[in-house]
C-alpha cells in the first residue's frame, strides 16, 4: 500500500474557500470577489494562491486568517497561503453574481473597468455618477472619495434619502 493518500482533492479545497467571506462584505466570498486565484496540492500539500485587493486593504489579513482556520478546521495541517502579487486585481474580477450580490447588499456594484475609455474616465471624473443601489436613481451626489473603507466611496441618493456605499473600481 502506499502511503500517499491524498485526503484532499482540489474541488473540495475550492469549496471550503467559498465558506470565507469578506470581512468588510459578508455576502461575498473571496471566490466571488475573485481573490482566491489557485489552489495546487503538491505532496499532500495545499497551497492557496490569494491575489490581495486594495494595497493595505485591512480585511487581506482578516481574509488569509480566515482562510487559515476553515483549513485547520478541516483537519488540513500542511498548507500554505501565498500572495501572489504578480498579478493585479481588479474590480473586474468579481462575477456578475458578486456584484448583483453587492447590489442587494446595498453597496453601489463597481462597473466594468476594461470597456471603454471614455467610461473609465469618467468613472475616475469627480462627476461620475453611480447609480443608487436601493432604487436605481441616478439623483446621488458623492459626499466622501472614502466611506467605511478606503475602497469604497460614500454617497447620497437624493430620491430615496438614503446614504450608500459604492464600491470602487479599479
Ligand atoms: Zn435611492
Amino acid at each position: 500500500m502506499p502511503k500517499t493518500p491524498v485526503k484532499y482533492n482540489k474541488d473540495e479545497i475550492w469549496n471550503l474557500l467559498s465558506e470565507v467571506k469578506d470581512p468588510e462584505i459578508p455576502v461575498l466570498s473571496i471566490l466571488e470577489l475573485g481573490i482566491a486565484r489557485e489552489v495546487t496540492i503538491e505532496n499532500d500539500k495545499v497551497v492557496v494562491q490569494i491575489t490581495p485587493t486594495y494595497s493595505g486593504c485591512p480585511a487581506m489579513n482578516a481574509i488569509e486568517n480566515e482562510i487559515e482556520k476553515v483549513l485547520r478546521v478541516n483537519g488540513i495541517q500542511d498548507f500554505e497561503v501565498n500572495k501572489d502579487f504578480s498579478e493585479t486585481w481588479t474590480t473586474d474580477w468579481m462575477t456578475d453574481k458578486a456584484k448583483q450580490k453587492l447590489k442587494e447588499y446595498g453597496i453601489a456594484p463597481p462597473g466594468k473597468t476594461d470597456t471603454d475609455d471614455d467610461f473609465l474616465n469618467s468613472l475616475k471624473s469627480s462627476s461620475k455618477i453611480i447609480p443608487c443601489p436601493y432604487c436605481d436613481s441616478t439623483n446621488t451626489e458623492l459626499q466622501s472619495e472614502f466611506g467605511s473603507t478606503a475602497c469604497k466611496a460614500q454617497y447620497y441618493c437624493h430620491d430615496c434619502d438614503e446614504p450608500f456605499e459604492h464600491f470602487k473600481c479599479i
